[in-house]
C-alpha cells in the first residue's frame, strides 16, 4: 500500500516546557508556565540572564537562570541585544533547552504542544521527512498519525510492519521511507 506522498514538515512548538516546582508563594507543588520573558541583569562586566516563570496557581514568580555571571565579553553581542529586546526566537531556544532544565533541576511537565507546517520542499525520494530544530521529543506514531491523519494505532502498525521505516533520526530530523 504505497499511498504516501513525499513531503517535508516543520515541527514548530507552539509553547515552551512548562515546568513543576515547589513554589514559594503558595507552598505546593506546582505548575509554572513561562511568561517568554528574560531578565538581564548588568553588573559592571558581569551579566546574569533569567528567564521568567509564574506559579498557574498564585502568580508567584520564579527566575531560571539561563547565563550566569557571565563576562559581557564573552556574550556574543547580537545574542545579548536579542535578549535585551525579548527576542521570541531567543526564548523559544531556551525555553526548549532540556540541558537547561536538568542544570537547574527543574522539572519538566509535558512535551509542548506543536503544530506541523507543510514546507512544501520537494524531499529526495520516497520519503516523509519532519524537521525538528527544537528536539521535541514526539513518538514517531504521533507524527506519523497526524501528518497522514490515521489514528494512531493504523499509525503504529504501519511502522510495525515496515510499510514506514524510519532512516537516520537525529534529534533534529527524522524520515521516514517508504
Ligand atoms: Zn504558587
Amino acid at each position: 500500500m504505497n499511498c504516501f506522498e513525499a513531503a517535508e514538515y516543520e515541527i514548530i512548538p507552539t509553547e515552551t516546557y512548562k515546568i513543576l516546582r515547589n513554589c514559594s508563594g503558595c507552598g505546593s507543588k506546582t505548575v509554572c508556565r513561562s511568561t517568554n520573558k528574560v531578565r538581564v541583569n548588568a553588573n559592571g562586566k558581569q551579566i546574569d540572564v533569567w528567564l521568567i516563570y509564574q506559579c498557574t496557581k498564585c502568580k508567584h514568580t520564579y527566575n531560571l537562570p539561563i547565563r550566569s555571571h557571565i563576562n559581557k565579553n564573552r556574550l556574543n553581542k547580537a545574542e545579548y541585544e536579542a535578549l535585551l529586546r525579548n527576542d521570541q526566537e531567543i526564548v523559544y531556544q531556551y525555553g526548549l533547552d532540556r540541558v537547561l532544565f536538568q542544570k537547574n533541576d527543574a522539572e519538566i511537565l509535558e512535551e509542548p504542544a506543536y503544530v506541523l507546517r507543510d514546507t512544501g520542499e520537494d524531499t529526495e525520494g520516497d520519503a516523509i521527512r519532519f524537521r525538528n530544530p527544537y528536539h521535541l521529543r514526539i513518538r514517531y506514531d504521533k507524527l506519523i498519525a497526524e501528518c497522514l491523519k490515521i489514528s494512531r494505532s493504523e499509525a503504529k502498525r504501519v511502522l510495525e510492519n515496515g510499510v514506514l521505516s524510519v532512516e537516520q533520526p537525529s534529534d533534529n530530523e527524522v524520515i521516514f521511507q517508504y
